[in-house]
């Protein structure tokens, strides 16, 4: 009986997504550095748009997004024409698979790349195709030797989850470049803002007919709760992803407090410089334990250990002290934890927690 009620091939092949664990047994409020969240918290006026947005809940939202598009429009300078809001990048990156590969079709994506990518491409029916990286850096030739008649999407986050490291602008023009006509790339842009080294790519997208960038609330703007992202690129992308999105995809609450927060430079300016500033100091007092770190232009750093067993001990002596980071082995990083840079304080604790697993004989 229940074999015969299938659901469309691929989706079985999905692994259930695991999100960055929030709860230490025993531990009252323990410390999350595994979501890559923004420690200070949205912009207050975020906070005060989705509170006033409780007055208008019977009434159906925007479903043009006028308001956000044009803000987002404005702050970055871009037409606002050419951009889509979604329920976080997380929809954009789904539309943006149902909408342009199709069972027979293939998605690239990167050894190490954001696991959202593989599941977008089985819902919608298409294969997924992993290429290596070098050294946990995308490698802009593989991506160019993967590619056969049957690609249609190639997907890479600049900077990248769970690695934060980067390729510069010249790099990402030489692949849209030199890619098979019809094959759209699609550059996630979900930390884009913390990075010291590239624009998000956002003048690609504005001049390459096969590029579009997705960017969310969820990391720097301090939104991942309330679930809102956006993407960017050439017209008729936009416009076909339109078509397929649902009307009223997004509340007023979300269009509102996203709004509030896209406008609120001061308070984004001071979560990259404080990132910044934190970042550089994480990853120094991580190499002079003795730990692996490459330079990461994102909200996280990534500590590589000696092997996944010494990565999985440090990992349960930080809960024990009531610390969440990330293990990564789904990544095909299991020697390493990904650490999402948190307070000056909670920094320091962090620090602190790995220095007496290591001095115990951790390493
Ligand atoms: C966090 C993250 C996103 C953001 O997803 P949302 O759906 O906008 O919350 C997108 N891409 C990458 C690589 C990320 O790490």
């Amino acid at each position: 009986m229940t074999d015969t009620i299938r659901p469309q091939p691929g989706i079985l092949d999905i692994a259930l997504y695991v999100a960055g664990d929030s709860k230490v047994a025993g531990v009252d409020r323990p410390l999350k550095l595994s979501s890559n969240e923004n420690p200070f918290g949205p912009s207050p006026a975020a906070i005060e748009a989705f509170r006033a947005a409780a007055g208008s809940l019977h009434r159906y939202p925007s479903s043009d997004h006028a308001g956000l598009r044009a803000a987002i429009g404005a702050v970055h300078g871009l037409d606002a024409d050419r951009i889509i809001c979604g329920a976080g990048s997380d929809e954009v990156i789904t539309l943006l698979c149902q909408a342009y590969a199709g069972p027979g079709d293939e998605i690239i994506h990167t050894e190490h790349g954001f696991l959202m990518y593989r599941i977008s491409a089985l819902g919608a029916g298409a294969r997924p195709v992993a290429v290596p990286e070098r050294e946990r850096v995308v490698d802009v030739d593989e991506i160019l030797a993967a590619v056969t008649p049957r690609t249609r999407l190639v997907f890479l986050a600049n900077p990248a989850n769970p690695t934060g490291t980067m390729l510069p602008e010249a790099e990402l023009a030489r692949l849209a470049d030199r890619l098979a006509p019809g094959v759209l790339v699609v550059l996630d842009g979900a930390y884009a803002e913390y990075a010291a080294i590239c624009d998000g790519a956002v003048a690609l997208a504005t001049t390459r007919p096969n590029v579009v960038v997705t960017r969310t609330f969820s990391k720097l703007h301090g939104l991942g709760g309330l679930r809102i992202g956006w993407g960017y690129g050439p017209r008729a992308v936009i416009d076909v992803l339109n078509r397929l999105r649902a009307p009223f995809n997004l509340s007023t609450a979300q269009l509102d407090a996203a709004e509030a927060a896209v406008r609120d430079r001061a308070h984004a300016a001071f979560g990259v410089a404080e990132n910044a500033r934190l970042r550089a100091w994480l990853a120094e007092r991580l190499r002079a334990l003795g730990l692996g770190c490459d330079t990461s232009q994102a909200n996280f750093v990534l500590a590589r250990f000696a092997d996944a067993a010494a990565a999985a001990a440090c990992d349960a002596a930080l809960r024990g002290q009531g610390i969440i980071v990330r293990g990564v082995a789904a990544y095909g990083l299991a020697h390493c934890l990904r650490i999402t840079v948190g307070t000056e304080a909670d920094c320091a604790r962090l620090v602190a927690a790995v220095a007496a697993h290591l001095g115990a004989g951790g390493a």
